[in-house]
């Protein structure tokens, strides 16, 4: 008999079929496990991630239209995406500025993403919720 464990998605506890399996049987956290997988392969395999590109460029070019179709009918994703889309590229630029001056040997002080802008309580407006304390940056605009 096998001891149960708790599945790393769910956290339910299930009887695992081997001593690797992390995720249990259910649709929603075998989909949660592939979606990890394939994050982590397409960071770290350079041939699955080429030909996952290519894979999506001929999907695309026999669905014309597919995409312009799915953002006029989800205005609210579109949004959403474009603001993720321009954070992505800072990163993206801020990442490359880092890496440059790693290899000039610049203050390290340049690779923060941020500047701190102070520390801050949250306070809730609902009675029962404990306050946070965050910290808050300035997100620098150009770099
Ligand atoms: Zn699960």
């Amino acid at each position: 008999m096998v001891e149960s464990i708790f599945c790393v998605h769910c956290l339910e506890l299930f009887p695992p079929r081997n001593r690797k399996q992390s995720y249990c049987t259910r649709p929603v956290c075998q989909r949660a496990r592939k979606a990890a997988w394939e994050r982590i392969k397409i960071k770290t395999d350079p041939d699955y991630r080429a030909q996952k590109r290519l894979s999506q460029k001929k999907w695309a070019q026999n669905h014309p239209g597919y995409w312009k179709k799915y953002r006029s009918d989800n205005p609210k994703k579109t949004e959403r995406n474009r603001i993720l889309q321009i954070i992505r590229n800072r990163r993206r630029a801020r990442r490359k500025l880092c890496l440059e001056n790693k290899i000039a040997k610049s203050d390290a002080r340049n690779c923060q993403y941020f500047e701190p802008l102070g520390r801050f309580w949250l306070v809730p407006m609902i009675a029962k919720m404990d306050a946070a304390k965050v910290n808050i940056y300035t997100i620098r605009d150009s770099w």
